[in-house]
């Protein structure tokens, strides 16, 4: 059985290899199993129920909460060849019928509808008819209360197992919490399901938080860095949305806005253009979410912190589904802290003020944390790391420590001095002497700690107090506009009796650079190739009116450009090229990479260098750099000697890397260019007077050739 599952995945979905936990759970559910799976975005859930799907007899229900998801998924499977369709509100009279005939005659493998629809009574009569695979219940935690997520309609689907005993239940989640797991599979009555909780880490995803001094300029520098790939920029409130992406725009960013108080119809345009790569950036508040699948969303920016450790989770979470490297970067300013604390406590509910501050405490810890942010991230959801990730800004960029015991005592001693009654920017202000008319007003230019931190910028101080209060020396009163005050742990500070660590801001500049090299899909040459043939699979993509990334992903034409297959044979060994793509889309794709290969010089290392090569001298240089000798090339090619050397001169004078003095005899060269130093550049027979017979015009040119390669002449 292995072995043909095995096939399919390959054959089928173009893949080599199995994930964990895939090969298991597929091997369950075609044996007929129940199986519950939970595994993050990403992770692969889907081959979990489609190979079965084409294992088993019969045909597949798929139970998906979205219609507009259930398309892309449709249209991926056609792309591959397989026998799919969706059965929803959006489908015409007729498209229905065609789906229903091709339900009743066995033509299906796999049917995408939405729980609702699955569970009228005369739809579930049809299906009692009909040899079914299994059930896929994708988005499982939309049968529960407690996950975030709960849809009423999901909650019919309970019945399924009743009403199908022997039909196999997968059920798929990507929801971290046991609470809602336990309920899901009660809910499903699936008690005796085998259960798969992969980890979840999203190794891919590059975790950096700055602190938010210019969110604009900060959000302006990143994009730019990003000029040709997709992300989603969040914030907290429509305003900020419909601001940020004014500006975004102005600045020529390809950008749009994104929130519920939008038409749906605009929302639906925004995201489609998102989905088709005509829209690069959506600038989103988090109704921006659940429709989003689109597989090579390379960042995701949070513009203003996110109001849990869970909802953080989740959003970042939607960048790099396709396992390329991609970017969650978050500005964190205290400020922000502030409007989210006052938004809670204007709940009137004791409880739930009470369970929210502490979901923001948490996310506050996690922006301020000095320690990696992926051990800090998993460890949130019960999942212990001991190892630092190397993955994330902490990790890549550590912050250093000093002793601030002085500073702490300067800045907790103003707190104290202007009475506990103002803000860190007051407080700032005070210390560092600022000269404002309210400071006047107050006569706090007359205190002792008046300007005993003017040797310190605005940003540092706002460092410290911001890692004060965090450690717990100072308290923020959000009752009054943040106002500062002291802790019993201030004392013995002040007193001069503990010492204080705090960590160095870190230089923001050096961060992004750093993220900055992680991120994207290949440098260089490859670059450039994934760019056209990204043009490619857009127009293809148009032609059949389906998302690019339904042709291929991101992954597949990251692979393409740095391979570079030349025959059929070798674009079966990319990832994600089945034989039905390859059928379809096979030469489009290898003619673009021969005509890339054309154009541009076939080795990595003169990227950069794009010239207009012959083909008898690029085969000359292919050979070349496959390492064969003078005469073996020359006799490899059927061409004399002179004609080789004549390409290879003409190759190293095009700027290439080629090693001419490798086609000598090594005991020849110190002769020749003991007698060209000599004589300088003339000419070969002049050169050729006085060395040995041995040796030849040929070794005089490839030399000499080689000498003016390096110094120009
Ligand atoms: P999930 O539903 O868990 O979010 P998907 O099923 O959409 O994840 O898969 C995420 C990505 O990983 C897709 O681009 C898919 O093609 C790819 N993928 C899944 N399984 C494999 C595999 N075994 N080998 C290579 N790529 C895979
Ligand atoms: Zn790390």
């Amino acid at each position: 059985m292995t072995t043909t599952i095995q096939h399919t995945l390959k054959t089928v979905f173009g893949f080599h290899q199995f994930r964990s936990p895939q090969q298991e759970v597929i091997e369950r559910v075609v044996a007929g199993e129940d199986v519950f799976l939970v595994m993050p975005t990403g992770g692969g859930k889907s081959l979990c129920y489609q190979i079965p799907a084409l294992h088993r007899a019969g045909l597949a229900i798929v139970v998906s909460p979205l219609i507009a998801l259930m398309k892309d998924q449709v249209d991926a499977l056609l792309a591959n060849g397989v026998r799919a369709a969706c059965f929803n509100s959006s489908l015409s009279a007729d498209e229905a019928r065609r789906v229903s005939s091709q339900m009743e005659r066995g033509e299906l493998d796999l049917l995408y509808v939405a729980p609702e629809r699955l569970m009228q009574p005369e739809f579930l009569e049809r299906l009692s008819r009909l040899p079914l695979a299994l059930f896929a219940i994708d988005e499982a935690h939309c049968i529960s209360q407690w996950g975030h997520d709960f849809r009423p309609d999901y909650v019919q689907i309970g019945r399924i197992r009743g009403l199908f005993p022997v039909v196999p239940i997968v059920a798929m989640t990507a929801t971290a919490d046991p609470e809602t797991r336990t309920d899901i599979i009660r809910q499903l009555g699936i008690e005796q399901a085998a259960v798969y909780v992969a980890g979840f880490d999203r190794p891919n995803i590059t975790y950096t938080v700055m602190s938010k001094h210019k969110p604009l300029a900060q959000l302006g520098a990143f994009l730019s860095g990003r000029r040709t790939e997709a992300g989603i920029v969040y914030a907290l409130s429509r305003k900020r949305v419909e601001q940020v992406t004014e500006r975004l725009i102005a600045a020529g960013f390809s950008a749009a806005a994104y929130h519920a108080g939008l038409p749906d119809e605009e929302r639906r345009r925004v995201q489609d253009a998102f989905r088709r790569d005509d829209l690069r950036i959506v600038v989103a508040t988090v109704a921006f979410g659940m429709g989003i699948d689109k597989p090579n969303v390379r960042f995701v920016v949070h513009y203003d912190m996110p109001k849990s450790v869970e909802s953080y989770y989740q959003e970042t979470g939607r960048a790099g589904r396709d396992g390329l490297p991609s970017e969650a970067l978050m500005l964190f300013g205290m400020g922000d802290v502030m409007t989210a604390r006052s938004l809670i406590e204007n709940s009137d509910n004791p409880e739930r003020v009470r369970i929210e501050l502490q979901k923001l405490n948490a996310m506050v810890a996690y922006a301020e944390a000095l320690t990696c942010r992926r051990r800090a991230l998993l460890a949130y959801f019960g999942d212990q790391r001991d190892h630092d990730c190397d993955n994330c800004d902490i990790c890549t960029d550590p912050p250093r420590r000093f002793d601030a015991s002085e500073l702490a005592k300067k800045a907790l001693s103003c707190v104290y001095r202007v009475g506990e009654r103002f803000g860190a920017r007051h407080i700032v202000d005070v210390l560092r002497g600022a000269k404002g008319q309210r400071i006047l007003d107050l006569r706090h230019n007359q205190l002792s700690t008046y300007g005993i931190g003017a040797d310190l910028s605005s940003l540092e101080w706002d460092n410290i107090i911001r890692q004060l209060i965090h450690l717990g020396y100072l308290v923020q009163d959000f009752t009054r506009f943040g106002a500062l005050g002291l802790s019993p742990a201030a004392r013995p500070v002040l007193k001069g009796e503990t010492q204080v660590i705090l960590g160095l801001p870190r230089d923001v500049a050096k961060v992004e650079e750093k993220s900055r090299r992680k991120s994207g899909a290949g440098e260089g040459a490859h670059r450039a190739l994934f760019e056209e043939l990204r043009l490619v699979r857009k127009q293809i993509a148009d032609a059949a009116s389906v998302p690019p990334f339904v042709v291929f992903s991101d992954a597949t034409l990251l692979e393409l450009a740095t391979n570079r297959p030349r025959s059929e044979q070798e674009l079966l060994a990319i990832t994600g090229i089945g034989e039905h793509k390859l059928r379809k889309y096979g030469a489009d794709f290898l003619a673009a990479i021969d005509d890339y290969r054309r154009r541009a010089v076939p080795d990595d290392g003169n990227a950069g260098l794009c010239l207009a090569l012959s083909d008898t001298q690029r085969d000359t240089l292919r050979l070349c750099q496959e390492g064969l000798t003078l005469p073996e090339i020359a006799s490899r090619r059927g061409l004399k000697d002179l004609t080789i050397i004549a390409h290879l001169e003409e190759l190293a004078a095009a700027g290439l890397d080629i090693d001419l003095r490798r086609f000598v005899d090594a005991d020849k060269l110190p002769l020749i260019d003991a007698r060209l130093e000599a004589l300088g550049a003339v000419g070969l027979t002049q050169l050729k007077e006085g060395l040995p017979e041995s040796i030849s015009y040929s070794d005089l040119r490839l030399v000499r050739g080689a000498m003016c390669r390096s110094r120009p002449c």
